[in-house]
């Protein structure tokens, strides 16, 4: 049976909360270096969560002096509890945060 939406949600949670650790930084200043993380992004396997939360720089919390998070980033579908970029399509938390946000 296919993990569902919620199922692979919970399972990233339990990864963030046990302690994954995560490429937070450097954040891109840049899109050529934002490029290059999706590109690094779009070479794993599609299923392959982990690698995506570590290459991301996923936290499961806010993030920066601004309190970054998923919730105001373009790529965030609050309907869905979605994160809409390509490279990672994957369900997010809207207190979650990663290196790819934007605004
Ligand atoms: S790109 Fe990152 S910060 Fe933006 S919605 Fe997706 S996971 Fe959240």
């Amino acid at each position: 049976m296919s993990e569902n939406h919620q199922e692979l949600l919970e399972r990233m949670r339990r990864m963030l909360a046990t302690g994954l650790q995560t490429t937070v930084e450097p954040f891109p200043p840049t899109e050529k270096e934002f490029f290059r993380i999706a590109e690094a992004l779009r070479a794993l396997d599609p299923d392959d969560i982990r690698g995506k939360l570590v290459i991301a720089g996923f936290l499961d919390h806010p993030y920066g002096p601004e309190n970054w998070k998923c919730a105001d980033c373009i790529y965030y579908l609050a309907n869905r509890k979605w994160c809409d970029l390509p490279e990672l399509a994957v369900p997010v938390e809207p207190d979650w945060y990663c290196r790819l946000w934007r605004m």
